[in-house]
């Protein structure tokens, strides 16, 4: 067997890729041009949403979704500790202040129990969120329609953090539509890749006209818009204070060719997941949830250490994969751990559950490429760590 090292992750580029680039680098536009609104629409199309705002990356989708949403100071949002610092960071973004709700233990969402709880408590305190933000873990999604109706109760809007989830559903709907606005990434880790990039989805024609004056600077050439006659051809007017948060062209094409073979990428994850599914199931360790009701993007595959089934600690098998040349990572840090929020008052001990999933959690190889061969050196080396 080869002793090349193997990555947690890793983009699939193919010569349709390539093509494609190159094609858009020989065309006229290298950006503000026809390939943007072209990939708006396909993932779109994917699930199954009215609008598609393309953004720079998903870091700025969920701030300009934030600020679309009307969040500002004064205002909570709240969101999952179980998650990438973007996901909380959008609102300080706005001068907004943050909080976290608790995930479960197996899904590694959100916990909808937690999320009722506090939001009967916040109510009777009157210090009610804005926004949630519901994160799909690793592309298993979220129970939104239970989501959905606590939002309807209780009046907070919800950005769903679809980053890991491209392609997910739920009861046979891809994701989104619970959301008032859902963001997808495109970093080179996550289901399909722009380089860099994200997307808003929305189904409200308003918050999507919204979305596409803050992602260019608040600037407009609708003749709605305007506020004073015009000029003349060239005339536009900010009437907002927006961001340069668009995407290229070169970007734009790079994704939309790799839509043409998402299925065979999914199918690539979702056979790798069940193989592993069933040869690691013997050994002290949680597997990722399943559901029949739900279609996991399988962006991540995390596996815990059960502490009540061996003495082999996270750190002890994370160094074992290690020494066999197999990358692993830990998604995620609680972010309310990070010396960021710590200074804003969170604690340890403050969210239990993710805490301790944090502490037994290792993202172990999955990407489309992965060889059998890979993958049996990642389920040996785990088998050989663990008896
Ligand atoms: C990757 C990621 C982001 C940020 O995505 P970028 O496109 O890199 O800005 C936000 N939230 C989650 C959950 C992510 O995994």
């Amino acid at each position: 067997m080869s002793n090349e090292r193997i990555p947690y992750s890793r983009q699939s580029i193919d010569d349709a890729d390539v093509a494609a680039v190159i094609a858009t680098l020989r065309s006229d536009y290298l950006t503000q041009g026809p390939a943007v609104p072209t990939f708006e629409s396909a993932i779109s199309e994917l699930h199954a949403m009215a609008h598609g705002v393309a953004v720079a990356n998903a870091t700025g989708a969920l701030h300009i979704a934030c600020l679309a949403l009307g969040l500002g100071a004064g205002d909570v949002l709240w969101t999952s500790p179980n998650s990438f610092v973007a996901s909380a960071n959008c609102a300080r973004y706005c001068g907004a202040d943050v909080d976290f709700v608790d995930i479960d233990p197996t899904s590694r969402n959100m916990s909808v129990a937690a999320l009722s709880a506090k939001l009967e408590e916040a109510d009777r305190a009157g210090r009610l969120p804005k926004i949630v933000v519901p994160v799909d873990f690793a592309g298993y999604p979220c129970d939104m329609p239970a989501i959905r109706a606590l939002a309807d109760r209780y009046g907070f809007s919800i950005i769903e953090d679809a980053s890991h989830a491209v392609g997910a559903s739920l009861g046979g709907q891809p994701i989104g539509c619970h959301a008032d606005i859902a963001v997808l990434s495109f970093h080179p880790v996550k289901i399909v890749t722009t380089g860099e990039g994200g997307i808003c989805l929305t189904n409200n024609p308003a918050l999507a006209a919204k979305l596409r004056l803050l992602r260019s600077h608040g600037i407009s050439r609708d003749p709605a818009d305007l506020t004073q006659p015009s000029d003349g051809l060239w005339y536009y007017e900010q009437i907002d204070l927006g961001f340069n948060y668009r995407m290229s062209d070169i970007q734009a094409a790079l994704g939309t060719s790799q839509l043409n073979r998402r299925l065979a990428m999914q199918e690539a994850r979702e056979s790798l997941a069940r193989i592993y599914d069933a040869r690691l199931s013997g050994l002290p360790l949680k597997l990722p949830p399943r559901s029949a009701d739900r279609v996991s993007a399988h962006h991540l595959y995390v596996i815990e250490v059960d502490s009540s089934a061996t003495a082999v600690d996270r750190q002890a098998l994370f160094a074992a994969l290690a020494a066999d040349g197999i990358s692993g990572n830990v998604h995620y840090i609680p972010i309310h751990l990070q010396p960021y929020y710590r200074a804003l008052g969170f604690k340890a001990g403050g969210f239990p559950a993710a805490e301790n999933y944090y502490r037994n959690a290792i993202t172990i190889p999955l990407f489309p490429a992965m060889t059998d061969e890979q993958q049996e050196r990642v389920i040996q080396s785990l088998t050989r760590a663990l008896s």
